[in-house]
């Protein structure tokens, strides 16, 4: 059942073909085949418990219930909530008990959604592969040997392994699109102030945004209508009004102008990788689409202007884990973690701040400007994910500068605030999924998801399963 669209297991469930005792009862069969193995879990929610509030929500189902109404769902643990742990990946935080939950958690349990359990990712979100989590590493159910990516890498296993129909993940360089494109589903980075960030554990504050992560385009429109919206705990968030994003679903791509970025394609980029960016242009173009190149002078520094904004940031939000405000021992910081921290004190000192964290920030407008720029001449822009697939587990945490470089087309989108889009688009040849990169204007989530959904119904990558599943 779980590997049904959202939309088919609400409407199953309002014929009462199927109950959300059932979803439940699935979910804890999936997680328990699977995830001594696979790791996606930091924290389960216990059976009995969740078993009862299907139960209830069988019971109180009406015709006009959320779509999400009765739906088990995942969150990553860096979401703060009121009945279960909340971890951040880290040591730190093993015995934290919020005594709230994250807005965009309770937006979905307000809506009728059975929280099932929190996410395995890297420590506070710093890293590309999940190796930085303090817990169980978790694997790629298409290769056991391999990443999940990272930071949300447990949250894409879960959706992936369909343990759960869908999954709210995290993103401040690339944590929610660079685990999708490497565990094949489908996943959104929300415009910077789309989704309130009120309850999310702060990793770096300007980059930080929650977005969903599912099984395809449709089901990520309809988990957007309820996570999007102003709240008065998150002053980032945006008063603009929540579109009613299911609506572009099925809308013509015809006449659409996609940008190439041409320093995308240069060097750096694993040729297989190119390979499927190539391709999916030409599915657009079938569709409807025209392919233009722009051109981003500036993209190269996208990199090192992140982690100089990121890691300063970080270094002033995990202050408060000082153990005397918060967390366990600070000692628990992971070496990963004192790495970042210690960068991001040492561009924020007097005598540094000028030459490095301001540059910065300057060098951050110049990208916004180029982007703005490039999306005057075009509707939208195609990018690769990552610069490589899925590495073996424990070949990335001994090359620190590998995992940084995998932001490399990721970063610069949080730096500028726009929405991305990541889609299955193919397999390697030693079938690791290939994900694709869809970057839209500030707000525009929705054309995002009239491309992306127009591409999924015309290809079939979003539907492959891992190999574990079968
Ligand atoms: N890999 C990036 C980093 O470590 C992004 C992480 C994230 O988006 N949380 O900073």
């Amino acid at each position: 059942m779980l590997n049904k669209s959202i939309k088919e297991l609400s409407s199953l469930l309002n014929k009462k073909q199927i109950s959300s005792v059932d979803l439940v009862n699935e979910t804890y069969s999936q997680i328990e085949k699977f995830d001594s193995k696979l790791h996606s879990f930091i924290t389960v929610k216990d059976k009995s418990v969740t078993l009862k509030e299907a139960e209830e929500k069988d019971k109180n189902r009406k015709s006009d219930s959320s779509v999400v109404f009765g739906l088990p769902f995942a969150v990553k643990d860096a979401y703060v909530t009121k009945d279960l742990r909340t971890t951040a990946g880290s040591k730190l935080l093993e015995n934290f008990n919020s005594p709230y939950n994250a807005t965009v958690v309770e937006k979905i349990i307000k809506a009728g959604g059975i929280l099932i359990g929190k996410n395995n990712m890297d420590n506070w979100g710093h890293g590309a592969s999940n190796e930085n989590t303090n817990y169980e590493i978790p694997h790629n159910p298409w290769d056991m040997e391999r990443i999940t990516g990272g930071s949300s890498g447990g949250s894409a296993v879960s959706v992936s392994t369909r343990m759960v129909p869908f999954a709210v993940g995290e993103d401040t360089g690339g944590s929610i699109r660079n685990p999708s494109s490497m565990c094949n589903i489908s996943g959104l980075k929300v415009t910077y102030g789309r989704v309130s960030r009120y309850g999310a554990i702060a990793y770096a504050s300007s980059l930080d945004t929650v977005g969903p992560m599912a099984k395809s385009v449709e089901d990520l429109s309809y988990l957007l209508e309820i996570m999007a919206g102003h709240d008065d705990h998150d002053a980032t968030s945006s008063r603009l009004p929540v579109e009613k994003y299911s609506q572009y679903l099925g809308d013509s791509i015809k006449g659409e102008i996609i940008g190439l970025p041409k320093e995308f394609l240069e060097k750096g980029l694993d040729p297989e990788i190119k390979k499927t960016v190539l391709t999916a242009t030409k599915v657009f173009e079938k569709l409807g689409a025209k392919i233009i190149e722009v051109s981003l002078p500036h993209f190269i520094y996208g990199i090192s202007i992140y982690y100089l904004i990121a890691l300063s940031e970080t270094s002033s939000n995990l202050g408060r884990y000082d153990s005397f405000r918060y967390g366990d021992k600070r000692e628990l910081f992971s070496n990963e973690t004192v790495r970042r921290i210690l960068l991001g004190t040492y561009a924020l000192s007097s005598g540094y701040a000028d030459k490095l964290y301001k540059k910065a920030q300057k060098l951050r407008t110049i990208l916004i400007q180029e982007y703005d720029q490039a999306l005057k001449k075009c509707d939208v822009l195609l990018s690769p994910v990552t610069p490589s697939l899925p590495s073996k587990i424990g070949e990335m945490i001994s090359d620190p500068l590998k995992n940084l470089l995998e932001d490399l087309y990721t970063g610069t989108v949080n730096l500028v605030g726009a929405p991305a889009l990541v889609i299955p688009a193919g397999f390697s040849e030693n079938n690791l999924p290939i994900g694709l990169q869809i970057v839209g204007k500030k707000f525009g989530e929705g054309e995002l998801f009239q491309l992306g959904y127009s591409y999924q119904q015309e290809t079939d990558w979003h539907k492959k399963l891992p190999i574990i599943l079968k």
